[in-house]
């Protein structure tokens, strides 16, 4: 998918001993040093193979004459958040997000704390393929220096978005999932005014409590928690903590959807219009809510990369952009910086119960307008071919083809997408009525059977 070799939609990651190995990992730092001058921040997540191949990625760097500042264990957006504030000329993050605890990878940022563009890390895999690195002469090798303590630049930003004292009286907890957010979200809940509960908060890569995706069955004790402490929610993160879901008051899950809609409500009632970014996957409640606020949606295709530099782009041309997201708990807030932010979603989510005078967030949530969201993956040895059998059985309907191919009806939606992975093709389809969605999945289906 889009010609890249290594690299997926956020990183390259795999299986430590297997595909991911120090020796990758140093050349993938020896094609950055040769691609971006200066210093270089380095950070990573609480995976046990984190220090060495953080190790093995400044020592690609350092040979290639970049200097390099190691800010050691921390969110994904806090090393962004450095990255962008003190002008570095980039960063790589040791990280495998929400993979399971033998996964490790690494994610590229840019100097403008975005995530690299697919062209830049094409242009960083043919170098890493030809092995050409700009080695530098014994008189030109970088230094390292180690800052761990820059993480509270980005805890102070984050708080310093809210009035101060705004989540006083309020009950929350925290499951960083032993992720490196147990550095962050605390804190900031903390000092935002929050009684704070922790779960899960103790760095440890092995992932005693659960593992670094958070699902509904691994989240089990942090509703328990909720419910046992009053809180007025639970907020958990994945392993690199650019996202944040959450449970409710009674304990529920709060699906990704829902999540982005309650903070999308609150965002645009006080920028008051303008546009909200998100990818064509996400639920059609993002759209309700958004022209409840005379807000217009603006669709990417799948992934956040696309969000964030599309919410740029739109901004560079003079539009108004006031929120942007994925219906995974990845949002992005566009007077914060450009990229997923899992700590300033929890944060915000204080600010959102706090604009509703006390009422609790389940009932908040019941209020919105329920959809039913079919998910299918189907085996495809062609992919694109079977999305173009689709597109064909649908053309006389109206269709959009910003990423896969979406039928869109008025109460209803489709999208078929290959996978860029595997050979498989990704099904949603999502109506308010659970008889309509099955019915369009059923007429999906018998193309997908033909072909
Ligand atoms: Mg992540």
């Amino acid at each position: 998918m889009n010609g890249k070799r290594m690299f997926g939609t956020n990183g390259v990651r795999g299986v430590i001993g297997e595909m991911m190995t120090p020796d990758l990992v140093l050349k993938i730092g020896a094609a950055l040093g040769s691609m971006r001058k200066g210093t270089i921040a380095v950070g990573r997540d609480t995976r046990t193979s984190g220090e060495a191949l953080a190790h093995a990625l400044k020592a690609g760097l350092l040979m290639t004459g970049c200097d390099v500042v190691d800010v050691g264990i921390l969110p994904t957006p806090a090393l962004q958040y450095i990255i962008k504030t003190n002008r570095f000329a980039g960063g790589a993050m040791i990280t495998a997000s929400h993979n399971p605890p033998e996964y490790n990878g690494v994610k590229i940022v840019e100097a403008d704390g975005t995530e690299m563009s697919d062209d830049e890390i094409i242009k960083l895999e043919d170098r890493f393929f030809a092995g050409e690195f700009n080695v530098a002469p014994w008189d030109g090798v970088g230094a390292e220096a180690t800052a761990p303590d820059r993480i509270e630049e980005y805890i102070q930003a984050v708080v310093g978005h809210f009035p101060a004292g705004i989540g006083k009286g309020m009950t929350v907890v925290v499951d960083p999932g032993s992720g490196p957010a147990a550095l962050t979200t605390p804190i900031i809940l903390s000092r935002m005014g929050c009684r704070v509960h922790t779960i899960n908060a103790r760095l440890d890569g092995t992932f005693p409590g659960r593992m670094p995706e958070p699902t509904p069955e691994g989240l089990q004790p942090l509703s328990e928690m909720v419910i046992a402490t009053g809180a007025a929610f639970g907020v958990a993160h994945d392993g690199d903590a650019d996202r944040a879901v959450f449970v409710d008051t009674i304990g529920r899950y709060i699906e990704e959807n829902y999540e982005f809609g309650l903070i999308e409500d609150y965002v645009c009632a006080r920028n008051g219009g303008g546009l909200v970014v998100t990818p064509v996957a996400t639920s059609r409640l993002i759209r309700d809510i958004a022209e409840r606020h005379g807000c217009t949606v603006d669709y990417t295709p799948v992934g956040s990369i696309y969000v964030a530099r599309r919410m740029i782009e739109l901004m560079g041309r003079g539009e108004k952009v006031s929120f942007g997201g994925e219906g995974n708990g990845g949002l992005i807030y566009a007077d914060h910086q450009f990229c997923r932010d899992g700590g300033m979603t929890a944060a915000m989510m204080v600010a959102v119960l706090a604009s509703h005078n006390g009422r609790k967030l389940s009932e908040i949530l019941d209020e919105l307008p329920a959809y039913h969201l079919i998910k299918e993956k189907h085996h495809a040895p062609d992919p694109s071919a079977l999305v173009r059998a689709v597109e064909e059985a649908f053309s006389g309907e109206t269709i959009e083809k910003i990423d896969g191919i979406k039928i869109v009806r008025d109460n209803a939606w489709a999208l078929v997408r290959a996978s860029g992975t595997e050979p498989m093709i990704r099904i949603m389809i999502e109506a308010k009525d659970q008889g309509v969605a099955n019915a369009m999945y059923q007429e999906i289906m018998r193309v997908v059977r033909q072909v």
